[in-house]
């Protein structure tokens, strides 16, 4: 942590003070100190620094205990405390140069790194009359990690300004932006947004799923054979997947994983979104934006003259996209893409109702899938219990054979709960010769349905109860969520 210290009157504590009271002063002027200080001051200890101050104004921060002493540490080698000084609140105009100092930008990234090992969801960054701070959300809860001088708050929202790529000369309205940024080898996607308040702009960093970009598609609960026939369809050099599923199920984030298993290198990658949520290196990202005419459908069109060797397109909304995503697919793009419907031989009616005519259907789509997030049993507190006849019956009916199940019951590491986490459920088939004959003649989802379960599809529910009978799910919750189709 880097803490920057202005002492305009007076002097710091003396060196063995500060150890035996752990108090530094972090500001000071004629009327106003700031001092940081830990859990370890007594209420005596304030008092008595308060009075002796003589100031108006006696503020104390609080800091854990760690970044205090690293405070304590970076005052005793001087030479560092040039660092204070080397930022100064002259009239300079020039923020973007301000910004780009070196103890701006690294103060900005020491927060963002601290942010980041903290596993924090948010950064505020609130400016005072004199000074500002810096909270961080965790576990919901906003703890101040910082406080800085005034002078020094322009060169920093500059800072953030331009990794998030807002206007920097724009103090007066909100703004918002994203910032992609590589520390430590680690990539970080953040939401920027900034508030003008009264002694200047309140800006607040919202770090976009730090765990959840890591995760590829087995910590999603895929089992193997997904895996495995997802990595194939995504080596394919043209054609379409679908992943359905309702909001909420994880799409985007099987999405994403999937363009990851891609070689950039060799392949140009193209998404369009709507938002763009997750940047991931090495890609080409466009944003839908309706407002300026850069839809949808104009963005693909110019996309397409981009040489793209894979188009991920967010969602087939309406009958144009759909067509369009098609069609590229025809003409030597592999298009991933997602559609709502509830299961993955659905995507094929759901098509067809959108007017796309059955051959563009036949010779575009390689494989449609599906998938649901399910809660898993909390670990610590599930329970065994032996399942009635009727659901043995059920599980034998998919070539399981159950004695025990577990249930949720509730304890403390679940919030009383009894689950824990999610896992996704998925199913996919790819289409055969049998399936596009089956769609050039007209036949009925049904047919299709009945064609792939006598041929060893396995299926959402299927999928459910497997997981069921690991005891890593619910089978009550997933019948009710998942629901059998015939
Ligand atoms: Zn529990």
């Amino acid at each position: 942590m880097e803490t920057q210290i202005v002492i305009k009157s007076g002097k710091q504590f003396s060196y063995e003070y500060i150890v035996k009271n752990r108090l530094v002063k972090i500001y000071e002027d004629d009327d106003k100190i700031i001092i940081a200080k830990d859990d370890s001051a007594s209420r005596e200890l304030i008092n008595e620094v308060t009075h002796y101050s003589k100031k108006e104004n006696v503020e104390f921060v609080l800091y854990e205990k760690n970044d205090l002493d690293e405070l304590i540490r970076y005052l005793h080698k001087d030479e560092d405390r040039k660092i204070l000084n080397s930022v100064k609140d002259d009239n300079t105009t020039d923020l973007a140069k301000l910004a780009s100092d070196a103890p701006v930008v690294n103060l900005v990234n020491e927060i963002l790194i601290n942010a980041l090992n903290k596993k924090v969801s948010d950064v505020h960054f609130e400016v005072y009359e004199s000074y500002f701070r810096v909270r961080f959300r965790v576990n919901g809860l906003l703890i101040q990690v910082g406080s800085y001088p005034k002078n020094v708050y322009d060169a920093v929202c500059a800072r953030i300004k331009i990794i998030s790529k807002l206007d920097i000369t724009n103090k007066r309205f909100s703004q918002d932006g994203k910032a992609a940024l590589t520390i430590h080898n680690r990539r970080i996607d953040i939401r920027t947004s900034t508030m003008p308040t009264m002694y200047g702009e309140s800006v607040v960093l919202r770090f976009l799923g730090i765990e959840e970009s890591l995760h590829d598609l087995k910590s999603l609960g895929f089992d193997d054979k997904d895996i495995a026939e997802c990595n194939a369809i995504i080596q394919k050099s043209y054609g379409t997947f679908i992943l359905t599923g309702p909001t909420g199920s994880g799409k985007t984030t099987t999405l994403r994983s999937l363009i990851n298993m891609i070689d950039f290198k060799s392949k140009n990658v193209i998404t369009i979104e709507d938002p763009v949520e997750y940047t991931i290196e090495g890609i080409n990202q466009v944003q839908i934006n309706e407002k300026i005419d850069f839809g949808f459908n104009s963005i693909l069109r110019n996309v397409l003259r981009q040489d793209p060797d894979v188009i991920m397109i967010g969602e087939m909304r309406d009958e144009e996209t759909a067509d369009l995503a098609l069609r590229a697919a025809m003409t030597g793009h592999l298009v991933l893409s997602t559609l709502h419907t509830n299961d993955a031989v659905s995507s094929i009616s759901r098509l067809l109702n959108m007017k796309i005519p059955s051959y563009v259907i036949e010779s575009a789509v390689l494989a449609c899938a599906a998938q649901r997030l399910v809660r898993l049993l909390c670990p610590e507190c599930k329970t065994e219990f032996t399942p009635d006849g009727v659901t043995k019956q059920l599980f034998e009916k998919y070539g399981m054979k159950v004695s025990t199940l577990y249930k949720p019951c509730g304890c403390e590491r679940c919030a009383m709960t009894g689950f824990s986490g999610r896992t996704a459920l998925f199913e996919l088939f790819e289409l055969d010769e049998k399936i596009r004959e089956y769609i050039i003649n007209g036949e009925s989802v049904s047919v299709i349905r009945k064609y792939l379960n006598d041929n060893g599809f396995r299926s959402l529910f299927s999928k459910a109860l497997e997981k069921a009978a690991l005891g890593l799910v619910y089978v009550e919750e997933v019948k009710s969520i998942i629901g059998e189709v015939k």
